[in-house]
């Protein structure tokens, strides 16, 4: 468990090096999106799939944000797994 969080927070800290999901801009906030559909993520049976993602501070606060990291979310994984 120790090690899972190192891992997770190690992880969490690479992520925040990334541009913003949606404009490409300098991020600030770091989420952990969990598909509600893990079937349309693949995930093995038992397991659940999460996906980190990078919002900067203007995406943060938009409305819209939240339909549309899940629709990048999905892209991308689609776009590395077909
Ligand atoms: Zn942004």
């Amino acid at each position: 468990m120790v090690s899972l969080m190192t891992d997770l927070s190690l992880t969490i800290s690479d992520a925040r090096c990334n541009p913003c999901c949606i404009c490409g801009g300098k991020s600030s906030i770091v989420g952990l999106y969990i598909p509600y559909n893990q079937h349309s993520v693949d995930a093995p049976e038992g397991k659940t799939r999460m996906f980190l993602y990078t919002l900067c501070e203007r995406c943060f606060n938009d409305d819209m944000s939240a339909p549309m990291v899940e629709y990048k979310v999905q892209k991308s994984f689609e776009a590395r797994h077909n």
